[in-house]
């Protein structure tokens, strides 16, 4: 039956009530995660084009007892917009160094790779915090990778390439996220001291089958490397995606055809489980 515009009112009034609500429980759950021990790093694998392991994304999960598994894609959202990601950030970046240290100190050569948020970015200590925990893992920063989206480099160019520049005197590698979705000037990446390009998920998506990806793909790919930059496609799902952008002179793939975002990450070869 037909809702009469009370009841339509009344529905869209509870709805968003209930919105509000899980936004309000999610604010007051965040800022106490850490504490109460419910933040969790997972590592996705990437490969090169031999599909041998180059590294891991180290990506966040959050456990909370009411709300259950929170995906980062609503809360960090909610921790950037609230200012929390600052110290969400930071104890990322502590565990990721510790997880760092302990697997080097096992035979790991690849790279730990770090979302970074815009209020990260711009924030001016945050290079320095940084530089004084790899000294105090005693991790050498190659093995750390900071993946930082278009969108955020491009909201204060001035201020990013100020922190980018100290990026890469720390020597730091820096890949640019989610590339594609950000409309910015190509411009910028050539003054950018940039490594790697993330090729968006949303662009993967349509390969081999839609003619506007496979352009923008290959596009992406040449301007890379023609910027001496590398180039990562996220989100690869199948095998003719896989040899697609391999084809196509793509570097790495990252994805779940190759491997899940998981807890164990890194285990040296010679370690039976
Ligand atoms: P992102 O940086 O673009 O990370 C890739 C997302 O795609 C991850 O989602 C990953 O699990 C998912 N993914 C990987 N392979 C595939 C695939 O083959 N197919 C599909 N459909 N998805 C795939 P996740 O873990 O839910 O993270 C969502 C977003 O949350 C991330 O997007 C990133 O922007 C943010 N995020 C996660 N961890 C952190 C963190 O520690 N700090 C910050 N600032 N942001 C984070
Ligand atoms: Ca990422
Ligand atoms: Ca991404
Ligand atoms: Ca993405």
């Amino acid at each position: 039956a037909k809702k009469s515009p009370s009841e339509r009112v009344q529905f869209f009034a509870s709805e968003f009530g209930e919105q509000v609500h899980r936004r309000q429980e999610m604010i007051s759950g965040l800022k106490l995660a850490i504490h109460n021990q419910q933040l969790e790093l997972q590592f996705q694998p990437q490969f090169d084009r031999a599909r041998a392991c180059t590294g891991y994304e180290v990506l966040l999960r959050w456990y909370h007892p009411v709300l259950g598994s929170v995906s980062p894609a609503e809360f960090i959202p909610l921790a950037e917009q609230t200012g929390l990601i600052v110290s969400i950030g930071d104890w990322v970046l502590e565990q990721a160094l510790a997880t760092l240290k302990l697997w080097v100190a096992q035979g790991f050569r690849g790279r730990l790779a770090v979302n970074v948020s815009a209020m990260q970015l711009h924030d001016e200590a945050f290079a320095d915090r940084i530089a004084t925990l790899l000294e105090q893992y005693g991790v050498a920063a190659r093995y750390l990778e900071l993946e930082i989206t278009e969108t955020a480099l491009m909201e204060n160019v001035e201020r990013a390439m100020a922190t980018l520049n100290r990026f890469r005197e720390l020597g730091l590698d820096l890949a640019v996220d989610d590339f594609g979705t950000g409309y910015s000037s190509l411009a910028y990446f050539k003054v950018m001291p940039v490594s790697r390009i993330k090729i968006d998920r949303s662009f993967v998506s349509g390969l081999p089958e839609n003619d506007q990806d496979e352009v923008l793909c290959r596009t992406i790919i040449n301007m890379a490397h023609s910027m001496g930059c590398e180039v990562i496609a996220e989100g690869v799902e199948t095998e003719a995606q896989a040899s697609w952008l391999a084809l196509a002179g793509c570097d790495e793939l990252q994805g779940y055809l190759l491997g899940k975002p998981a807890l164990e990450g890194f285990l040296p070869e010679n370690i039976d489980i």
